[in-house]
């Protein structure tokens, strides 16, 4: 119907999570009146990402910068990983690393984190095997984590990773808290204010059987 290149375009745009056939074909749109400026400064943006940032080796954070072009996965640390004046005896367990961004704005948190990068979802065919789970793992003895955090987000699938996690690590000698509740249900920690985040932080509750 298009020519093949605004096809592509299309196509590629309604791969995006949230953009559908429709808009898809709106944005393709728009970014065809954009001067070449203004359309090529998006595809810079997207190149650039690609090239300059990668995931933690330690807690799957975002990370930019001094990547080794011989191990391109595993050879960036992040800023708070890499900043000694954290407390790297507790860490916080969050879903994605826009979670530890709404926790990092409640300046409620001095510790270390761990981003699983998903949460347990069936329906969508994430298994534990899925996340980061193994290498929080390895982490707790290495690094001497004496608490762990779980600060997944207030839905089905948040609560099924902390469920699952509880299970997993309560036999081992360490702190295991949950944020309280008080969020609010069904949503996600990214959404729910500074202040109502901070709290639910400070009112995290040990887990029991
Ligand atoms: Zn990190």
């Amino acid at each position: 119907m298009y020519a093949n290149s605004v096809q592509d375009l299309i196509d590629e745009l309604a791969r995006l999570p949230g953009v559908g056939p429709k808009s898809a074909q709106r944005i393709a749109f728009h970014l065809l009146k954009l001067s070449p400026d203004d359309a090529l400064r998006l595809a810079r943006a997207i190149s650039t990402v690609k090239e300059r940032v990668s995931w933690c080796r330690r807690c799957f954070n975002i990370a930019e910068g001094r990547r080794d072009e011989a191990q391109p996965d595993h050879e960036v640390e992040c800023e708070i990983c890499a900043d000694p004046k954290r407390d790297p005896t507790v860490i916080c367990v969050v879903e994605e690393p826009r979670d530890l961004v709404a926790v990092e704005k409640t300046r409620e948190f001095r510790g270390k984190y761990h981003v699983l990068q998903g949460a347990i979802s069936p329906i969508d065919g994430i298994g534990p095997d899925k996340l980061r789970i193994r290498e929080l793992l390895a982490r707790l003895d290495r690094e001497g984590v004496k608490e762990v955090i779980l600060c997944t987000n207030p839905n089905i699938e948040g609560d099924a990773t902390a469920l699952y996690l509880g299970t997993l690590l309560k036999p081992l000698p360490l702190k295991v808290t949950q944020v309280a509740r008080g969020l609010p249900a069904g949503g996600d920690l990214e959404y729910a204010d500074e202040l109502t985040l901070g709290r639910a932080l400070e009112g995290r509750r040990e887990l029991v059987d």
